[in-house]
């Protein structure tokens, strides 16, 4: 059996390394690395793919959200409201622009933010709610934008884990993940569904004024060469990346199937063990298996990841302190207990190897190996 890993990238690049090869060296024999014509075609390409009007590469997943936020006019006072339970980046930007992130518990099931709550966490200087599309699937997007239309926020999608998936709304309509709400982010970080081989990041929108705001805040506040209009910074997606990107978009839906499948082996194995609920599929939404992720409860999830890693099974806790708890985030109005469902999940989850390239000798020794712990 080939050894097991969280996300097997070696693998993955085994079979398009041709066209990745030949690729990078286009871009390596004209030199063409900041803003190229690689960085544009892959812009447009991204942008037939997902149905968005304008796509504008950054440098990461974390600029984007925070390019995203300058872009809109977010300011300090303003609240912001979004989840715990994420990467700490989409909690990180808020609080390093001055905004205050105001937290809202997320469901059990899903582990994706409550619209309920956040409906409860409204106040009068809220401006803006940043869903995290958690582990692959999108959050209720019917009801946020419904909260959202009723109270003029801003949604900024944080779809650094679920990008190509589609949203389906009360009425039918399908539209992909990230597209949905004012702006949408992603990261190409390699591990990340649509990952490149360094950094990247991207924005998306439909809407004109935003893709030029967001343009200029990326380019250093600056439309014309010299001139500056706003603060900005400097993010660019470079030209390598993009060219790499270009090649794995085209794989993007092969990459989600090739993860939906190893998920399906999981759920059949472990449907009705004890200890153990397999991650819930939500109705509105696809599912591209950013992460697998378990609930153990009974207390045995700490015990079961060290079984599995005595057994060469890798296993990670996605997350294992909520943003609210960390000591960079904590404040008063979200002491310990305030977000119980968060703070549950904490304790349970555990995410299994997930990646384009398991094979079934390995998804059989990993769902064993589960069992094996619990005497199954
Ligand atoms: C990965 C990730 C980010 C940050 O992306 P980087 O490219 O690493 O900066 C932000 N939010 C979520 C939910 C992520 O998973």
């Amino acid at each position: 059996m080939k050894p097991i890993q969280m996300v097997d990238l070696v693998g993955q690049y085994q079979k398009i390394k041709p066209e990745v090869d030949a690729a990078m060296q286009r871009v390596i024999d004209t030199a063409a690395f900041i803003n190229g014509p690689e960085v544009k075609s892959f812009e447009q390409e991204l942008g037939t793919y997902l149905g968005a009007k304008h796509v504008i590469g950054c440098a990461n997943g974390t600029d984007a959200l925070q390019i995203a936020m300058m872009a809109l006019g977010l300011k300090p006072g303003d609240e912001v409201i979004t989840c715990s339970f994420t990467f700490v980046a989409t909690v990180e930007v808020v609080a390093l622009l001055g905004i205050t992130p105001v937290f809202a518990d997320v469901l059990p099931g899903t582990f994706n933010i409550d619209p309920a709550d956040i409906r409860r966490k409204i106040t009068p200087r809220t401006k803006a709610i940043v869903p995290v599309h958690l582990f692959g699937q999108t959050a209720d997007m019917d009801a946020i934008m419904a909260i959202a239309n009723e109270h003029k926020l801003f949604v900024i999608e944080d779809n650094c884990q679920a990008i190509g998936g589609d949203h389906t709304a009360a009425d039918g309509t399908k539209r992909k993940s990230g597209t949905i709400g004012h702006i949408g982010t992603t990261s190409f970080f390699p591990s990340k569904n649509l990952g490149c081989y360094g950094d990247g990041g991207a924005l998306f929108t439909n809407d004109e004024a935003i893709a030029k705001k967001l343009r200029r805040v990326c380019n250093h506040g600056s439309d014309v060469r010299y001139y500056h209009e706003v603060i900005g910074v400097n993010s660019r997606l470079d030209s390598l990346q993009a060219a790499v990107l270009r090649i794995k978009l085209r794989n993007l839906d092969a990459y989600a199937a090739a993860r939906n499948a190893a998920a399906t082996h999981y759920d059949t194995a472990f449907a009705g063990l004890e200890h153990i609920t397999t991650p819930e599929r939500s109705a509105h939404s696809d599912h591209v298996f950013h992460q697998y992720t378990l609930r153990v409860t009974g207390g045995h999830r700490d015990g079961l990841k060290q079984h599995l890693e005595a057994n060469g099974v890798p296993a990670m806790i996605y997350y294992p302190v909520p943003c609210h708890l960390q000591n960079a985030f904590r404040t008063e109005r979200f002491p310990e207990g305030s977000l119980p469902v968060t703070e549950q999940l904490t304790h349970e989850v555990l995410s299994l190897p997930m990646s384009t390239e398991l094979d079934n000798e390995q998804l059989a020794h990993i769902t064993a190996t589960v069992k094996s712990y619990f005497n199954q």
